[in-house]
């Protein structure tokens, strides 16, 4: 909702006036609010033409919440002490964490890609136990899709056969790769089972193997791509 507010800057005596689209949701109970400003303050000294910060204390009224909460802005100032535009900023507490896993495998299998990165989105929200969940699953797709690709002819054989086979008879060629997903499967089974096996292992290790298994099968697909070039040429 728009509102107009008065901003202090650390360097000036008077504030300026500049139109806000803040929060109509609060963030704690969820529930469509008109937030009460408490104070917009700038992060820089006043100049004209800058762009600032602008932090805006807001107060959510609904009695059995009344929790302090933020909204930040992006803030262009004009010549004449004048605030040009203001734009609302993203505000979140907890670092979302990135996909950082190859891109020729993340490409050439989306599911496996989209998966991995829901798993991370939960990962980053604090929410451990399903995250778990997903980079398990996450797992299963990526050896399955990476199989088919090798085997296109037993694509249903493979839909149909216990990760663990696909991984046993599969990527035969590729014992350090079997080895990676191996490793990835037990901590995985973990979390989704109700008793731990390998109480030492948790997610970080087991998102260092599937990472290590997507670099091993990015450097295959990139032979691949090699092998094609030479070939032609
Ligand atoms: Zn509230």
């Amino acid at each position: 909702m728009q509102k107009k507010l008065l901003v202090n800057f650390p360097d000036r005596q008077g504030s300026l006036e500049g139109n806000f689209n803040i929060s109509d949701l609060c963030p704690h109970c969820n529930r469509p609010i008109d937030p009460i400003v408490k104070s917009a303050h700038s992060d820089s000294r006043y100049a004209s033409d800058s762009i600032v910060k602008v932090a805006i204390v807001l107060l959510c009224p609904s009695s059995d919440c009344s929790q302090f909460f933020l909204d930040w802005f992006n803030v262009k100032i004009g010549q004449y002490e004048s605030i040009k535009q203001t734009n609302r900023l993203e505000y979140v507490y907890k670092p979302i964490l990135k996909n950082d896993l190859p891109t020729e495998v993340n490409e050439k299998f989306p599911e496996f890609n989209a998966i991995y990165s829901q798993s991370l989105q939960a990962e980053s929200y604090g929410l451990d136990q399903i995250a778990g969940v997903g980079y398990r699953k996450s797992l299963e797709f990526l050896i399955k899709q990476y199989a088919i690709h090798l085997f296109p002819d037993e694509e249903d054989r493979v839909k149909k056969e216990t990760l663990n086979n696909t991984i046993m008879n599969r990527l035969c060629a590729f014992p350090k790769l079997q080895t990676l997903a191996k490793a990835a499967t037990w901590i995985g089974n973990d979390e989704t089972h109700f008793v731990r096996k390998h109480e030492d292992k948790d997610i970080t290790s087991m998102k260092k193997f599937i990472k290590s298994a997507a670099t091993f099968i990015s450097a295959d697909l990139d032979a691949d791509d090699a092998l094609e070039f030479t070939q032609q040429n």
